[in-house]
């Protein structure tokens, strides 16, 4: 049941100039900055709350050249951010995409934090030279957002599920909702699609990515991939289906304990290690790549190992690295010795001992690490020894939080059909969006992406629709 009726509030509105489908950090982005630049903006959010996978999210976004990691003495550049980001995409990104990203993710940062949004500490992540992560409070900069859409006077109603876009001469003229089982239509200078991704669409997923049979289904219950349906349906191309990934670090199965969200401590100092207590990866690579390493194994899932050296590098601001927080919720095994860790996991002592004896003298540099590991994550920080008990180990598997593939958006986000031709009227921003990723992902880049995309979708929708500053 909507909070405000879809008729009323189109009432108050008027004709819209812009639709904006789902209230994540996309459609919030895109509905704030079309709504600044003076356009009359209705934003359409199917559930009855805002926030989509994005609130569901660790928070942490990618920006490069930031106060936080100069406060830190952190140096980082733009050349490095977009070097990393086509690497770990194996070279498979739209670098024009990529290049967008780039030259606008200061200015949308200085423009989140002047609406209200606030960073707090800089953490190095998948696919990373440097510490580039952000960490914010995903909730609060959700809320935080759709305040002020609210206050440009910007009409949000929950509730509503758009499923079909209005085409007349090919041109995107608005979309039918449906409330209450009942369909409407609203027409529109122009729509977004900001519906994020397809992590909830079992078929979808078994279309695309039969391999991920094994993998925990995650990512926030509206991500049934309604706006990739809608795009197809309007002629809209796709791309980057090949590389939907599964997340490493998430507890597998329905436990109630689990809280939506695993945790990373191999980024901090864990190693993974399998059910035969063996190594199996360079945990330092992108969790993505870890988790395709992981579905590998017979079992499908695998332990992260750590010390108490990786437990006091615990940081509650930031889900993934909230290791205290996972001893609290029974998921953490713990132990004084390896040789009792190993009893509560179940693998043989002698061989998880033997295991981290190896890995110690690696870090030693005494030998070389046996899957060539140097560094915490990506290229940033080096390992440490697990050696300061209490010893600590996390059942893990993979889980399909987000599926980084989508439709093809150019570098002003108009939505282009199978033969690379604009559709009129038509944009996206975020999950909901292909070409960006390529076969890889570097953590934060895809909260960043919504909120860089999105800001650009809403001003382009709003000069398609004829709104000028
Ligand atoms: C547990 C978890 C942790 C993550 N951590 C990070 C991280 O730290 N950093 C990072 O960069 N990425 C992270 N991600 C991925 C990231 O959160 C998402 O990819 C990103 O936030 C997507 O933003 P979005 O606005 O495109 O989509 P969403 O935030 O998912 O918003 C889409 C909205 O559209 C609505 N919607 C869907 N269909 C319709 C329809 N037909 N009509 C109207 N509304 C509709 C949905 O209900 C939803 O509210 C994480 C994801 C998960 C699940």
């Amino acid at each position: 049941m909507s909070a405000r009726s879809l008729a009323a509030t189109v009432q108050e509105l008027g004709r819209p100039d812009v639709v904006v489908l789902g209230a994540g950090q996309a459609g919030l982005t895109a509905a704030v900055a079309a709504a600044q630049r003076g356009a009359r903006v209705l934003l359409l959010e199917k559930l009855d709350y805002a926030g989509g996978s994005t609130s569901m999210s660790s928070g942490l976004t990618a920006y490069a050249g930031t106060d936080e990691q100069r406060a830190l003495g952190i140096e980082d550049s733009v050349e490095s951010l977009k070097a990393d980001i086509l690497a770990t995409g194996r070279h498979k990104s739209d670098e024009s995409l990529v290049d967008v990203y780039c030259r606008e993710q200061l200015a949308t940062y200085r423009w989140l934090k002047e609406l209200g949004v606030e960073y707090g500490h800089v953490h190095a992540a998948s696919g990373q030279s440097v510490p580039r992560s952000h960490a914010t409070d995903p909730s609060r900069m959700i809320d935080t957002l759709a305040k002020r859409a609210e206050g440009l006077g910007v009409g949000i109603v929950y509730g509503v599920r758009a499923f079909q876009l209005l085409l007349v001469d090919e041109s995107v003229t608005g979309v039918v909702c449906e409330v209450n089982g009942a369909l409407t239509e609203v027409r529109a200078g122009a729509v977004v699609l900001a519906t994020g991704g397809f992590s909830r669409n079992t078929d979808l997923l078994e279309r695309f990515v039969p391999h991920l049979v094994h993998a925990v289904h995650g990512g926030a219950p509206g991500s049934e991939g309604d706006g990739l349906l809608m795009g197809w349906k309007a002629g809209a191309d796709f791309r980057d289906t090949p590389y939907v990934k599964g997340t490493f670090g998430i507890y597998p199965g329905d436990d109630p304990r689990e809280g939506g969200t695993g945790i990373l401590a191999v980024y901090k100092g864990a190693i993974a290690v399998s059910q035969a207590g063996r190594r199996f990866v360079d945990e330092s690579s992108p969790y993505k790549a870890i988790g395709d390493a992981c579905l590998e194994l017979p079992e499908h899932v695998a332990w992260q190992v750590f010390d108490q050296t990786t437990m006091d590098r615990d940081d509650p601001e930031v889900h993934i690295y909230w290791f205290s927080g996972r001893l609290a919720t029974g998921l953490l095994e713990t132990a004084d010795t390896l040789e009792q860790l190993a009893g509560k996991m179940g693998v043989p002592a002698d061989t998880l001992r033997q295991t981290v004896a190896d890995y110690n003298a690696a870090v030693r540099g005494e030998r070389a690490d046996e899957f060539g590991r140097t560094s915490m994550s990506g290229s940033a920080e080096r390992p440490t020894e697990i050696a300061t008990g209490p010893f600590y180990a996390h059942l893990s598997g993979a889980s399909v939080l987000a599926t980084y593939c989508g439709l093809t958006i150019d570098p002003e986000t108009h939505v282009l059909d199978v033969y690379g031709e604009r559709i009129p009227g038509l944009f996206a921003a975020g999950e909901v969006t292909g070409g960006f990723h390529g076969a890889g992902y570097v953590t934060g880049t895809s909260v960043g992406k919504a909120g860089i995309f999105g800001r650009l979708a809403g001003l382009a929708a709003a000069a398609h629709a004829g709104v000028t500053a």
